[in-house]
């Protein structure tokens, strides 16, 4: 018995009878003795069907404007749940974002929570042992509009409610039945998981693992939040997210990753002289354009290449950019690539064992995949592919690294 997060995406509150599966989740819970915070995201496809008829609109509209119509989506699916909760007999409320108290900053559309003022939602649970039902994916800035937290976000309002009410335990219910070794949709063999690290989950939400929102992990390490992955449709056990996890067998990497959103500039023949990645960087870093990867060619005397990646979302900006500053910068021009991906390896085991990137290089060959850019830290390995490439070479770094 205790204060349980669950928190609810899209797919499994999808329409009226996964609502009704979802009330019934929440009312067990709450019958065996539990205080429940849940937390929904939007029915379905519901905010891409918004932000398309937006686009009809006005293919430009601001972010704040984007968010007040975003933000819609969540309170739909959580006052219908709030209804069905109410059908089966249980005291419920749904509050939006703004009135549980969840503060952010005021970057629309990739909002960062600063702070949750608990009383609303603590009174409704104290006072009137209510369920609480709460918007995922938005909270209000200091203007008091409303902002939203990036795509697949309500992980993240799920797991700051549970680090700020001090929950027991967060429940993230999905559309599978834990984390995998790679997504189970597309990858044949992948395996479930009974437990990984913080540190890992993190690795692979940012390359692309959409299972879990990254800023969702970095938060539950951050306050050590007990988090866990199930399923709302099969009653089994998940995935235990935890800061120490103990290895399932003797592997070298916890996972595979694919990341879409990604895109290669190439500023061919740039001045070979201090300071030119310097000002090009500063550049991109000042309109918030995050740089993954970079490679710098050898000089050819006079001149250089320099490549870089940057979000697919971000390329055409970056490109304008630059562009406005070839006078200075002195390069010949700009290639841009959108039709990349970028596939990654996670593991803390690569720390004792060598050889795993060659491993993961092995795989690419055998496949007679083309590897355009690597990178490399402690606990990943990340290759840029052509995104043709993308699904073949996901199996055949998962076939290499877990086949039997
Ligand atoms: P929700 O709407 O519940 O937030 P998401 O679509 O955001 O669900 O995340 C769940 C999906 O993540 C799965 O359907 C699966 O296709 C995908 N996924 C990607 N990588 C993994 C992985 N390593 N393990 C499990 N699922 C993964
Ligand atoms: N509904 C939002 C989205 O589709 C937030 C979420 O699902 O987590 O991105
Ligand atoms: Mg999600």
């Amino acid at each position: 018995m205790g204060l349980i997060v669950q928190k609810f995406g899209g797919t499994s509150v999808a329409n009226a009878e996964r609502i009704q599966n979802v009330a019934r989740i929440i009312t067990d819970t709450y019958r065996q003795g539990n205080s429940v915070v849940a937390v929904l995201s939007a029915q379905g496809d519901t905010t891409d069907d918004l932000i398309e008829k937006a686009q009809e609109i006005n293919p430009r509209a601001s972010r704040r404007e984007m968010d007040m119509l975003l933000s819609t989506g969540e309170q739909i699916s959580c006052s219908l749940c709030a209804m069905a909760i109410e059908a089966l007999g249980y005291p419920v409320v749904s509050l939006t974002g703004w009135q549980a108290g969840v503060q952010t900053n005021s970057s629309y559309s990739s909002a960062k929570i600063k702070k949750i003022r608990t009383e609303r939602i603590q009174s409704e649970l104290d006072r009137n042992h209510s369920i609480v039902i709460v918007t995922g994916f938005q909270g209000i800035n200091k203007f008091d509009d409303i902002t939203t937290l990036g795509r697949g976000g309500s992980d993240t309002s799920a797991v700051a409610l549970a680090a700020a009410l001090k929950a027991d335990l967060c429940q993230i219910y999905t559309d599978v039945d834990g984390i995998y070794t790679a997504d189970p949709r597309y990858v044949k063999g992948a395996k479930k998981l009974d437990e990984i690290t913080f540190d890992e989950m993190l690795e692979l939400a940012s390359l692309g693992a959409q299972v879990l929102h990254n800023r969702s992990v970095e938060m539950a390490k951050k306050y050590q939040v007990n988090l866990e992955v199930l399923s709302s449709f099969t009653k089994k056990p998940g995935t235990k997210v935890k800061e120490v996890a103990k290895q399932m067998e003797k592997t070298q990497i916890s996972g595979v990753a694919k990341d879409k959103n990604v895109a290669r500039l190439a500023l061919v023949n740039v001045e070979d002289k201090p300071g030119i990645a310097y000002k090009v960087f500063s550049l991109l870093g000042q309109k918030d354009i995050n740089v993954d990867i970079i490679l710098q060619s050898i000089g050819r005397g006079e001149t250089q290449d320099i490549s870089f990646t940057v979000k697919r979302s971000d390329a055409d900006l970056a490109k304008e950019l630059l562009e406005e500053h070839k006078a200075s910068l002195g390069f010949d021009r700009i290639d841009v690539n959108k039709e990349v991906v970028k596939v990654s390896i996670v593991g803390a085991g690569m720390l004792e064992n060598a050889g795993v990137a060659a491993k993961m290089f092995g795989a690419l060959y055998d496949a007679d995949i083309n590897i355009n850019m690597i990178s490399t830290s402690e606990i990943k390995v990340s290759v840029l592919l052509d995104e043709s490439d993308a699904n073949a070479a996901v199996q055949a770094i998962h076939d290499k690294f877990f086949a039997e």
